[in-house]
C-alpha cells in the first residue's frame, strides 16, 4: 500500500471529528468513539422506560407542585426502606423507573441536607426541592397497624425507641442529569423521595393503603440485630417480607444485599424470583466531613425557612476526608413471568 492510498482511506467520524482508519472505523464507531452512546450499563436487566409525563412537567416547572402526587410518584417506583442515604438503586436500576422512595428512620435531617446538597448523586444536578408533610402522604387520621410479634431480641424496644427519637421530616428532589452525559449515566431527570419512617410501616402507609406495588424493591444491607433494625427484612419468613412479597401485587425486581461472604450466583430466598446478576456498588458516604478539632460535621450550615430547610452558608473549618467506601455486594432478582 502505499502513502497515498493510506490517506484515502481513512474517514472523519461523524460524531468525534476525529480521522480513522477505515478498517477501523466501524469498531471506532460503535465501541471506540468517546462520543458515541452508550446504553446504561444495567439496560439488558432494566431497560431503558420513557420519562413518565408527570416528571417531565415538572422538571419544566420553577417549583414543586403544591399537591403531591403521590400515585404517580409510587406508580413504576423503587422502594428503599432502611436507605439511609445509599445511591445503589439510582446507580442501578435508574431509568428503568424514574421515582426512588428511600426511607429510614435512622438519619439526622442536618446528615440529609448535608448529603443532599454535596455529593447528591453522581452525574446530576438538583433542580427542585421542596419538604414533605406527614399528612400528604397519608391521611391524618390514619393508623398503621403494626405488628405484636417480634422475631428480633429487643425488637419491640428497638422500634419503639427509633421511633420515638427519630428526626422527623420528608423531602421531595427532582434531579437533572448533567449536559455532557447520556444515557450511560442515567435517564435525563428522576424523582426522589425520602421519608424518615420505618420501612414496613411506610410501605403500609404508601404501597399497600393504595393497593400499588413498588417496581422494584431495593433490601440492601438492612441493619438488622447489630445494625439496629427491629426486624429482619431479609428474612422470608419475617413480617417485612410476607407483607411486601405475600401478596396479590409484588415488585417485578428485588435488589438484595446480604451480609453474607459474596457468592458467585446465588438463588433467590424468596419464591418465585429469579438470580439475574452480582454487582457491586460503593456507599457514597465514602467521605467523611470533619471539624477543626477533626470532629464529623456537616459541610454547610441550615436554616429552616417556613418550614423548608435552606443553606444558610459554607463551613469553611470543615474538611473532607476520604474513608473506604462500604462496599455493597447486591444481587439482582426478577419476577417469573
Ligand atoms: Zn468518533
Amino acid at each position: 500500500m502505499n502513502k497515498n492510498n493510506q490517506i484515502l482511506n481513512y474517514k472523519t467520524c461523524q460524531l468525534c471529528n476525529n480521522k480513522i482508519r477505515i478498517d477501523r472505523y466501524d469498531n471506532h464507531v460503535s465501541m471506540k468513539c468517546e462520543k458515541r452512546s452508550r446504553a446504561h450499563p444495567f439496560s439488558d436487566i432494566f431497560p431503558k422506560q420513557e420519562i413518565p409525563v408527570w416528571l417531565k412537567e415538572i422538571s419544566k416547572c420553577k417549583e414543586l407542585p403544591k399537591i403531591f402526587p403521590l400515585i404517580d410518584i409510587l406508580t413504576e417506583s423503587c422502594f428503599y426502606p432502611a436507605s439511609g442515604l445509599d445511591a445503589s438503586p439510582v446507580i442501578i436500576a435508574n431509568g428503568h423507573v424514574h421515582s426512588f422512595i428511600y426511607c429510614d428512620y435512622g438519619i439526622a435531617k442536618s446528615k440529609y441536607y448535608s448529603e443532599i446538597s454535596f455529593p447528591g448523586f453522581n452525574g446530576y444536578k438538583k433542580i427542585l426541592q421542596r419538604s414533605i408533610e406527614a399528612d400528604e402522604i397519608v391521611p391524618e387520621n390514619y393508623n398503621i397497624h403494626m405488628p405484636e410479634i417480634f422475631d428480633q431480641f429487643y425488637g419491640k424496644e428497638i422500634l419503639i425507641n427509633a421511633q420515638k427519637n427519630c428526626d422527623k421530616f420528608g423531602d421531595w428532589t427532582i434531579w437533572k442529569r448533567n449536559d455532557n452525559l447520556d444515557d450511560y449515566n442515567g435517564p435525563e431527570y428522576f424523582s426522589l423521595i425520602f421519608l424518615t419512617g420505618e420501612g414496613l410501616a411506610t410501605y403500609l402507609g404508601l404501597y399497600k393503603r393504595n393497593n400499588i406495588s413498588p417496581k422494584i424493591l431495593s433490601v440492601i444491607q438492612p441493619g438488622h440485630g447489630f445494625g439496629g433494625n427491629w426486624t429482619n427484612y431479609l428474612d422470608e419468613n419475617g413480617i417485612f417480607w410476607r407483607t411486601v412479597i405475600n401478596s396479590e401485587i409484588n415488585p417485578n425486581f428485588l435488589l438484595i444485599g446480604e451480609y453474607t461472604w459474596p457468592h458467585k450466583e446465588k438463588e433467590c430466598n424468596y419464591k418465585g424470583y429469579n438470580f439475574k446478576r452480582k454487582t457491586y456498588t460503593f456507599e457514597r458516604d465514602r467521605f467523611k466531613h470533619v471539624n477543626k478539632e477533626g470532629n464529623p460535621t456537616t459541610l454547610f450550615e441550615y436554616i429552616e425557612v417556613n418550614g423548608n430547610v435552606q443553606v444558610k452558608g459554607k463551613n469553611n473549618d470543615v474538611r473532607r476526608i476520604e474513608e473506604p467506601g462500604i462496599k455493597h455486594t447486591i444481587y439482582i432478582y426478577k419476577k417469573d413471568s
